[in-house]
Formats: structure tokens, C-alpha cells, sequence
């Protein structure tokens, strides 16, 4: 029997989205492991540039963030990767407080910036 694969979710505002990709492109062959699930404008990029297989949900202002903290609370998602840029001004910041409170009160590992990231990936508790 195959057991089924750990869903990993991962979005990155739009200054932060170079930095995304730089990660996805280093950790290619791990973040492979998983099921990915991302916003949408990330996920498209993601997809497009590296190749590898995305589950795009809805763009983060208009949803994204709120159908990631969703999957977060019913204990969908292993590890959140939401690289958020601390210098630009969010319309959705309600949706982007509630992700990050969601998985402060889920226990779940939430990486909120490259170095950060880098140390979950390599952990060898994820279950990829
Ligand atoms: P996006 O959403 O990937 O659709 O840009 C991210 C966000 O701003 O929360």
C-alpha cells in the first residue's frame, strides 16, 4: 500500500517572491516529495518555473491565505512556507494574521522567511 504523501503549503508575497523561487529551485528534489498546495500567483510561478507539480488554490487577496488556514485546521498541511514581506502594505493582512494564528494554534511548523525555511526543509522529521 502507498502511503499517502504530506502536504506542504507555500506562498510568498510579491517582494518575496524571487526569494520563493530561489527556494523551490534549491530544494527541487525534497519539496518533490510532498503534495504542494499554493496560492495562486506563487503556485503559477512555481509551476512554471521549476516544474514541479502545484496544487494552485485562489490568489492570496482574495482568498488564498483563508483556503491555506482552512486545510491548517483540519490538519491537512505538515509545514507552512509563507514568506511575508514585513515592508509592504497588505489588503487581506486579516487573512494573513489569521494563516499565521491558525498555525500557532494547530502546532503547525510555519516558516515565515528564507532561513527559517532552509531549517524545516532539511529537517528529516517531515514526513516526505
Ligand atoms: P499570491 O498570494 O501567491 O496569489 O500572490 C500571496 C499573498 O499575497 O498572500
Amino acid at each position: 500500500m502507498s502511503e499517502t504523501k504530506a502536504t506542504l503549503a507555500l506562498i510568498a508575497h510579491d517582494g518575496k517572491k524571487t526569494d520563493m523561487l530561489a527556494f523551490a529551485i534549491e530544494y527541487k528534489e525534497i519539496l518533490a516529495r510532498y503534495n504542494l498546495i499554493a496560492t495562486r500567483t506563487t503556485g503559477t510561478l512555481l509551476k512554471d518555473k521549476t516544474g514541479l507539480e502545484v496544487e494552485v488554490l485562489l490568489s492570496g487577496p482574495v482568498g488564498g491565505d483563508a483556503q491555506i488556514a482552512a486545510q491548517v485546521a483540519e490538519g491537512k498541511v505538515e509545514a507552512v512556507f509563507f514568506f511575508v514581506d514585513p515592508l509592504g502594505k497588505h489588503p487581506h493582512d486579516p487573512d494573513i494574521q489569521s494563516l499565521l494564528r491558525i498555525c500557532n494554534v494547530h502546532n503547525v511548523a510555519l516558516a515565515t522567511n528564507t532561513a527559517t525555511a532552509a531549517f524545516i526543509i532539511s529537517k528529516k522529521s517531515l514526513r516526505g
